[in-house]
Parts: C-alpha cells; sequence; structure tokens
C-alpha cells in the first residue's frame, strides 16, 4: 500500500520483509487442500526428504515452528533441572525461554564483534561439569565456527544443537549449518527467508534421535502406535509442507538475490562512519536472513527506526541481549553491559535492514539515501 505521505514524496514502502512465494505455490496449497489429507502426510514426508539432502543430515523431521524444534531436541536429549546449557547473548528470545522450559539453566557466552555469534574460545570457557548441551546460534545467517565447537563438543562429551532458525542454505566451507552438531534446529516463520507460515525442522544423523523427535512431536505415539512417551503435538500440516516445497526448489536464486542486495547496501553504506558493517569470515556462504548492521553509539537507533518507518522504510533492531530481559535479568542477575558487552551493543544499536527477494537494487539504494539522511538529523 501506497500511503498518501508516501506518494507525496515520491517514495514507496519498503517492508523490512517479505516472503518469497508464488502463484504456483499457492496453487500447491491449494491442491492440498483440495486433497483432504491435511496434517503431516505425504508433503511433509517429501519435504523431510528434500529438505535433509539439502542440509546434509541422514535426517529431517518437520515440526509446527523454529522453537519447538530447539524445545523437541532438548527434551529428547533428556535436559532438564540441574543441567545447564550454553546459549549466546545475543540471539532471539526462544534459543533462551526453551532452555528455562526444561527446568535447565542458561549459561550465556558473549558474542564476537561484528560476527554476533559466539566463538569457539567462549562457549569452551562456559563448560562445567553441569553443562548438558552448547547451543550455538548461526544469528542472522551466517554460520558460527561451527566446525570448531562440534569438535570442543565431542571432546568434552557435550552434544550440540545448533540453532539454525535464521540460516538455511548458510554455508560454512561445503558444510552446511544444522548438518556439523548432533542436532540442527530451523525455523520456516515469514521473517525467515523460507516460510510455511509456522514452521520448524530438526536435522540430526543419529537415528535414535531422529526417532525420538518423531514420537516427541506426536503425542508420544511410536512405529507400534503405542503411546512411549509424554510427547507433545508439534506437527506440521501438509498445506504448510507444500507451501515450503517449491521455495527450497528456488533456495539458490532467493538467495542469490539476497546477497546481491546485501552487496548493493556494502556499496552503498561502506563509507559511512557512523555504521559498522557485517563482517563476513572467508568461506562462509551468508544467507542474510537480515542485514544487520551497528549504528555508532552516539546515534538514537531507536528514533532513527522511527524516522525511517515515517518515510515508509521498515528498519528494526536485531535480536536481543537475552540476559538483559526482564525476566532473565530477575532470574539470573547477571550486570549484561559488562559482562557481555558485544551483546548488549547489538542489541542497543543494531539495525536490522530491509532485505527480501521482492526488493529491486534501486530499493537499496533507496533505503540507503533515506538512512543517511535520517542519520544526518541524529549527528
Ligand atoms: C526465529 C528464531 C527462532 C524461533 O523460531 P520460530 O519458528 O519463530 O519459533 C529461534 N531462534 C532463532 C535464532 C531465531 O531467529
Amino acid at each position: 500500500m501506497v500511503s498518501l505521505a508516501d506518494a507525496s514524496r515520491g517514495v514507496r514502502r519498503i517492508e523490512l520483509s517479505r516472503p518469497d512465494i508464488t502463484e504456483e505455490d499457492i496453487s500447491a496449497v491449494v491442491r492440498v487442500l483440495r486433497s483432504g489429507h491435511l496434517v503431516q502426510g505425504p508433503e511433509v514426508a517429501r519435504l523431510e526428504r528434500v529438505f535433509a539432502q539439502l542440509v546434509g543430515s541422514r535426517h529431517a523431521v518437520a515440526v509446527s515452528n523454529g522453537t519447538a524444534s530447539l524445545h523437541l531436541a532438548l527434551i529428547a536429549l533428556g535436559i532438564g533441572p540441574g543441567d545447564e546449557v550454553i546459549v549466546p547473548a545475543f540471539s532471539y528470545i526462544a534459543t533462551a525461554n526453551v532452555v528455562e522450559r526444561v527446568g535447565a539453566r542458561c549459561v550465556f557466552v558473549d558474542v564476537e564483534p561484528g560476527i554476533f555469534n559466539v566463538g569457539p574460545e567462549g562457549v569452551e570457557a562456559a563448560i562445567t561439569p553441569r553443562s548438558r548441551a552448547i547451543v550455538p546460534v548461526h544469528e542472522f545467517g551466517l554460520a558460527c565456527d561451527i566446525a570448531r565447537i562440534a569438535e570442543i563438543g565431542r571432546r568434552r562429551g557435550i552434544p550440540v544443537i545448533e540453532d539454525a532458525a535464521c540460516a538455511l542454505g548458510a554455508l560454512r566451507g561445503r558444510r552446511h549449518v544444522g548438518s556439523v552438531g548432533e542436532v540442527g534446529s530451523f525455523s520456516l516463520h515469514p521473517r525467515k527467508a523460507v516460510t510455511s507460515g509456522e514452521g520448524g525442522m530438526l536435522t540430526t544423523d543419529d537415528d535414535a534421535l531422529a526417532t525420538q523427535f518423531r514420537i516427541l512431536r506426536n503425542h508420544g505415539i511410536d512405529e507400534r502406535r503405542e503411546f512411549v512417551a509424554a510427547g507433545l503435538n508439534c506437527r506440521m500440516t501438509d498445506f504448510q509442507a507444500a507451501l515450503v516445497h517449491g521455495q527450497l526448489t528456488r533456495l539458490d536464486a532467493i538467495l542469490d538475490r539476497r546477497a546481491e542486495l546485501a552487496s548493493v547496501y556494502r556499496h552503498e553504506l561502506g563509507a559511512a562512519g557512523w555504521l559498522e558493517l557485517p563482517k563476513v569470515p572467508e568461506g562462509c556462504r551468508h544467507s542474510w536472513q537480515t542485514f544487520h548492521a551497528l549504528l555508532s553509539d552516539t546515534i538514537d537507533r531507536d528514533g532513527v527506526i522511527q524516522a525511517l518507518a515515517e518515510r515508509g522504510i521498515g528498519a528494526n533492531y536485531g535480536a536481543q541481549c537475552i540476559p538483559a530481559q526482564p525476566y532473565f535479568r530477575d532470574r539470573y542477575r547477571l550486570d549484561s553491559e559488562s559482562l557481555f558487552a558485544n551483546a548488549y551493543g547489538a542489541w542497543r544499536h543494531g539495525l536490522a535492514l530491509p532485505l527480501h527477494s521482492a526488493m529491486s537494487r534501486q530499493d537499496v539504494v533507496q533505503v540507503a539515501t533515506q538512512l543517511t539522511e535520517v542519520v544526518g538529523t541524529f549527528l
């Protein structure tokens, strides 16, 4: 929708994010609706096969969302009261909420500057005799140093659950995220590059874990139709699976488009002294779920977001410093600003800019121009 104010300025609304859905994808959904088989049927089974192949894991298990997938991973690994789970201090809040939900304790690790991911040294330093899982996040679609983190996990006997919620398509070397640790966890929420509306996916090479995921997502029913666990209902519908399938066949094109737009941002904003652009370590294919840059700390970030919104541009902050959120602050009483300075800074000064495959290069130039103008009024 172009509002009158936008039209008078000649500015098109540019959303932060927008799903890449074609008429064919819509027809695929409608075909499932007409088929009468709505939940966890042939479309889910096909999606799981395609997803496992894409990630390079033996198994993929579809679930209802990316939070459910993290939750089921912790339950299947038997994590509960008395256990510690290592999580980044900077992520979407779900990464830590699920740890609380199973009754375990979060051990927060600060992220590395400009990368927004935890590094192997930080993870290893956080290990204690109570550590039962490591949950590194591939934040914004950039793979963390997962090979070294998984190696630490194996050496110390601690399973690694990769929170790859926003990183479908992200590579480190030739490895796809979600295929290196014991478990990979993906989200298919509309804010990610590929979406089923709500949806999630678990990946693993471990046959026993995959079986547990299948049992736990479906009320605890096993293959002999016996109730062998106190399961949940985390099933995906068949029409959601049909919606994703077409997007997966276009994944390379979707990711190439996002990478192209990210490079335009880099070109347009590279010289801005008030903005620190995201770093991409050598050998990584970033999936650019979010183009997340840091404003200098003298600029009113929330004011910038507000001013961009008034100009029809959907910017936002990137993710939370989790131990600084009220629930975690009250429960853990950690001085986030000093203990997790990078996470705290990224939460306070991070800026996510519009990036989705319906945008043109000109749209990116437009966002960069408007941002530069807006920031000028705050300097
Ligand atoms: C989006 C996201 C989640 C949650 O996924 P949902 O599908 O929204 O439940 C978890 N972790 C991270 C890092 C995310 O970005």
